[in-house]
């Protein structure tokens, strides 16, 4: 045993005192060191997706699809890419118990051999705002009260009965999607519309669906309850145990594609990160598996010091002009920086597993090998690294002139969810409901109001239902419930 400065250790039962009772010696540095590191072993927690569980595994290529991408990932059927995938649920924080009603992250980095590439997505195709001036608002109604320190049922339903594009993921987290009964049993989406390049330079649009092999296994929120007085950590168990006895998780990797021709011509904006793209008009294609094989070692180093952002991509892979994916692009990396340190892409678990070229210099830990001393800026004729045009991307066309567009003006934010709605079986529609309303409790009636014409505009029996369901849960107080008996005409076709 040794100091952290590598001096070997006598004792580390004793502290040193004057005498046996003490006073401490100042000169303890084994002591002060054991005091002042512990003070230190806390970083700052995530904001949002505190709470996670993580493995390491691989992507295998069944389908070629290299007619739309030139990603080396994808460059052969049979390829095998590491990678590392952390699940998390949002609003908790790091002590969270795992069986919560919540959308779960579904953050994955793939190892490639042209760096790494981050897919940060969730396991709902969609989000409950599509602008990101929006998010840090969102985010406040789903953490802590400033003055009671607790959850606020009011602040979630007056914010979402306010923006009525959250109304599709709403949906979903109250549908019996959103308390999934593990990890595994969830499916896992790039969410965003992205893009993909091929060898011949042309752009494609592409979603990301990881689909599980394990079956969707949703709880109940009584079950829910009943896992988490026994066990807070129970999705963490779950992934761990089943890794480690050898029953790996596998999903079934799909994209869906449009072109750049089709995105003209959508109905609906294919960047809205708030809608989905029907599979019937833009069908699911094979990629590959993905299966989770490896635990971490040590889940600090691993899991909470990885990072990952949106703005890792690699050739054949690319952005689009989704606005919260452009917002993420930067915030995320920024939020690393915050949490980790400047290097943190320098940290085992976030290092690329391909060479590393560029030129920042110094900073807070910069522990990486130095390079050749000479090339420490660019241009440079020192043999040093530099750009190649080769890696180019096509221009991408914009239209219009720069200003504030409003979000919401001619949006559809009804039809999608209530398609969704309309393909739940009567149990699924039940659950739906019953949990509405149970989130509801508490709720000033006006803002139940306001949000009761959004589910009726989805589909007017998906007001009726949450009415009923508030209704029976208020008992024979109904007068504390009002009835809107004639639901408000759909906008799209009043
Ligand atoms: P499809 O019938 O082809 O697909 C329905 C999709 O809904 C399936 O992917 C299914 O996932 C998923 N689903 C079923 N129940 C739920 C639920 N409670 N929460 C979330 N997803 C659920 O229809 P469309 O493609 O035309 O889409 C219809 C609606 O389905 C959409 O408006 C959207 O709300 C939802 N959806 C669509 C997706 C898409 O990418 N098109 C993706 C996910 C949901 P699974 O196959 O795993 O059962």
């Amino acid at each position: 045993m040794t100091t952290t400065g590598g001096n070997p250790i006598a004792d580390n039962q004793n502290s040193k005192t004057s005498g046996p009772r003490g006073p401490l010696a100042l000169e303890d540095y084994q002591l002060i060191e054991k005091l002042a590191h512990q003070n230190r072993e806390r970083i700052p927690e995530r904001t949002v997706h505190a709470k996670g569980s993580g493995a390491y595994g691989k992507l295998t290529i069944t389908n070629d699809i290299t007619q739309y991408t030139k990603a080396a990932i994808f460059s052969q059927v049979g390829k095998e890419t590491e990678c590392l995938l952390r699940f998390s649920t949002v609003a908790g924080e790091r002590g969270a118990a795992d069986a919560e009603r919540d959308v779960r992250g579904w953050a994955l980095k793939f190892y490639t051999e042209e760096g790494n590439w981050d897919m940060v997505g969730n396991n709902t195709p969609v989000f409950f705002v599509r602008d990101p001036l929006k998010f840090p608002d969102f985010i406040h109604t789903q953490k802590r009260h400033p003055k009671t320190n607790m959850r606020s049922a009011t602040a979630m339903w007056d914010f979402w009965s306010l923006s009525p594009e959250s109304l599709h993921q709403v949906t979903i987290l109250m549908s019996d999607r959103g308390l999934p009964k593990s990890y595994r049993h969830t499916n896992g989406y790039g969410s965003h519309t992205y893009s993909f390049i091929n060898a011949k330079n042309e752009r494609f649009w592409v979603k990301f669906h990881f689909k599980t092999r394990q079956g969707i296994e949703t709880m109940t929120n009584q079950e829910g309850e009943q896992v988490i007085a026994k066990d807070r950590e129970s999705s963490q168990k779950d992934l761990f145990e089943n890794i480690e006895k050898g029953n790996f998780p596998q999903w079934d990797f799909k994209i869906q594609v449009m072109t750049e021709d089709q995105a003209e011509a959508c109905p609906f904006n294919p960047f809205d990160l708030t809608k989905v793209w029907p599979h019937g008009d833009y069908p699911l294609i094979d990629v590959g598996v993905l299966e989770l094989n490896r635990n971490p070692e040590n889940y600090f180093q691993e899991i909470e010091q990885s990072a990952f952002s949106p703005s890792n991509i690699v050739p054949g892979i690319s952005f689009s002009p989704d606005k919260m994916l452009q917002a993420r692009i930067f915030s995320y990396a920024d939020a690393h920086r915050y949490r980790l340190g400047t290097w943190y892409e320098a940290l085992p678990v976030n290092q690329p597993k391909s060479a590393v070229n560029h030129y920042h210099l110094d900073g807070a830990m910069n522990f990486l090998e130095p390079k050749s001393s000479d090339a420490y800026y660019e241009p440079n004729s020192m043999g040093g690294a530099s750009d190649d045009e080769r890696f180019a991307e096509p221009p991408l066309k914009h239209t219009g002139p720069l200003d504030r567009y409003d979000h919401r003006e001619g949006n559809d934010d009804y039809t999608q969810p209530g398609n969704l709605f309309r393909l739940m079986n009567d149990d699924q529609k039940q659950q739906l409901c019953d949990n509405i309303a149970e989130a509801m409790q508490g709720v000033p009636q006006e803002i139940i109001e306001r949000q009761l014409v959004h589910f009726d505009r989805a589909d007017a029996a998906y007001g009726a239902g949450v009415r009923e369901s508030l209704k029976r849960l208020a008992g024979d107080d109904v007068n504390n419930i009002s009835v809107q008996e004639e639901p408000l005409p759909d906008p799209a076709t009043a």
